[in-house]
């Protein structure tokens, strides 16, 4: 049995507004899930329904085939991490986490043996007198992740945890989280809209749209295989492929012309770094088609190049990796192309 089941959860907001549509997902003990999705899809909503915050309009929260329905937040089980930090300014570090001990009446000796314990695992053992007002934003967002764990919850709930910090240090305590996570080996749902961090730590992901989930997989299943276009497109990037003749020749050319037939309304998309500049691409034994075009744009990146090729197919972004080991040739006409495998097509 899964640890956490969300069975058809609709929450609506008012008469006409419906924040959660029929929302069904189920999370493994010790599995790390991350809700992933644009600003307003309902990853908040989700979230504190599940932490008892928000009631649902219609639908079920089960842990271990529990229903949480009448269970208050508080007798939830759950620690919970918010964007903001919400550390108390004026209680030290070691307050801030003894808190929701001392409001759960746990004796004062376990909680001198608790607090250091979850301050260690966050690696601020040596700050535990200080005030959180002169620390930095990476450190205060320890001080709540502490706080979430020392009351040992069965379930860590983090909603965009990390979006107040610089890039740096996102990607530094991304790693510590989901390090801390796999070493109690509690479940944890993550919510992000950063596509790299959610495929970066993520057992399975959920990736939500306008208040339902459009596709539910680990991150290879998520990125590698997009069940739709709004998938495709918000995890990674694409080119559209535009219709018209250019392009029906082009899937003519792939074996896709059936395909295409079938699915008069698809949308045909390749990633950029699925496009091969054809003078320095390897022979691969697939079948291929190509466009030819000339490089319109080129951004130099370092450890990649992003060229744009303009085609009669419309402009084409193809990522090239080792730029600095790819010549490519940046005047007159060069010649792309997509091997059929590439190809993605949406209804
Ligand atoms: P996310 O966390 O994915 O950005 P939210 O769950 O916060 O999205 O919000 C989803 C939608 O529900 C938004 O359109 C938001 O404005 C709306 N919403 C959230 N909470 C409330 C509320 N208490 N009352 C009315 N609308 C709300
Ligand atoms: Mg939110």
């Amino acid at each position: 049995m899964a640890y956490l089941t969300v069975a058809n959860a609709t929450k609506r907001f008012g008469e006409t507004f419906t924040a959660l549509k029929d929302v069904s997902i189920s999370v493994e003990r010790g599995e790390f899930f991350t809700l992933l999705g644009p600003s307003g899809c309902g990853k908040t909503t989700l979230l504190r329904s599940i932490a008892g915050f928000n009631q649902l309009t219609s639908g079920s929260i089960l842990i271990e085939g529990r229903d949480l329905g009448s269970v208050p937040p508080h007798k939830r089980d759950i620690g919970m991490v918010f964007q903001d930090y919400a550390v108390f300014p004026h209680l030290t570090v070691f307050d801030n986490v003894a808190f929701g001990l001392k409001a759960r009446k746990v004796a004062k000796d376990e909680i001198a043996r608790r607090v250091p314990q979850a301050l260690d695992a966050v690696r601020l053992g040596a700050l535990a007198d200080r005030l959180p007002a002169a620390m930095s934003g990476g450190q205060q967002q320890r001080i709540g992740l502490a706080r979430a764990m020392v009351i040992n919850p069965q379930l860590l709930l983090m909603d965009e945890p990390l979006s107040n910090l610089d890039a740096k240090l996102r990607v530094e305590l991304r790693e510590e989280i989901r390090d801390i996570q796999k070493q109690i080996g509690i479940a944890a749902i993550y919510v992000t809209h950063d596509q790299e961090e959610a495929l970066a730590i993520s057992d399975r992901i959920c990736v939500m749209s306008n208040g339902h989930v459009e596709q539910l997989g680990t991150p290879q299943q998520i990125y590698g295989n997009p069940q739709t276009l709004f998938v495709a497109s918000f995890v990674g990037t694409i080119n559209a492929l535009q219709p018209g003749a250019a392009l029906d020749g082009l899937l003519t050319t792939l074996g896709l012309a059936e395909l295409a037939a079938v699915h008069a309304n698809s949308k045909w998309v390749v990633r950029p770094e699925n496009l091969v500049i054809a003078k320095v691409a390897a022979a691969s034994g697939e079948p291929q088609a190509t466009i030819s075009g000339r490089i319109a744009k080129y951004t130099y990146l370092g450890r990649e190049a992003h060229l744009q090729i303009r085609t009669d197919l419309g402009d084409l972004v193809v990522h090239v990796a080792n730029p600095d080991r790819t010549s490519v040739q940046l005047e007159g006409e060069v010649t792309v192309a997509v091997a059929r495998s590439a190809v993605l097509g949406f209804d």
